[in-house]
């Protein structure tokens, strides 16, 4: 089942919301979280066993995948250390 998650940076006041993350009854494919360098935002875009994810927003290929795992990641406006929160409730 997946999950939601927020990311919050308590630095410059970047935050997303909702981020969905995870898969549904299959592994693939599934909803993984990333940083986009190149609009500078965080999200999550699906990743399928042979396609190459892009960002969400604005399409780019060079994104960096992140783990749902992972609590902290640099914050992709300020580079600073931000929070991933997980969050109760999933979807299928
Ligand atoms: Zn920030
Ligand atoms: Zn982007």
């Amino acid at each position: 089942m997946g999950s939601f998650v927020d990311f919050k940076c308590k630095f410059c006041g970047y935050e997303e919301t909702d981020i969905g993350v995870g898969h549904g009854k299959r592994s693939y494919p599934r909803l993984a979280l990333f940083r986009c360098d190149k609009c500078k935002s965080v999200g999550s875009t699906w990743v399928g066993e042979d396609q190459r994810p892009i960002c969400s927003m604005c399409y780019d290929e060079e994104i960096i995948l992140l783990s749902e795992n992972d609590s902290q990641l640099a914050c992709p406006k300020c580079s600073k250390r931000a929070f991933i929160v997980a969050k109760k409730g999933g979807w299928e």
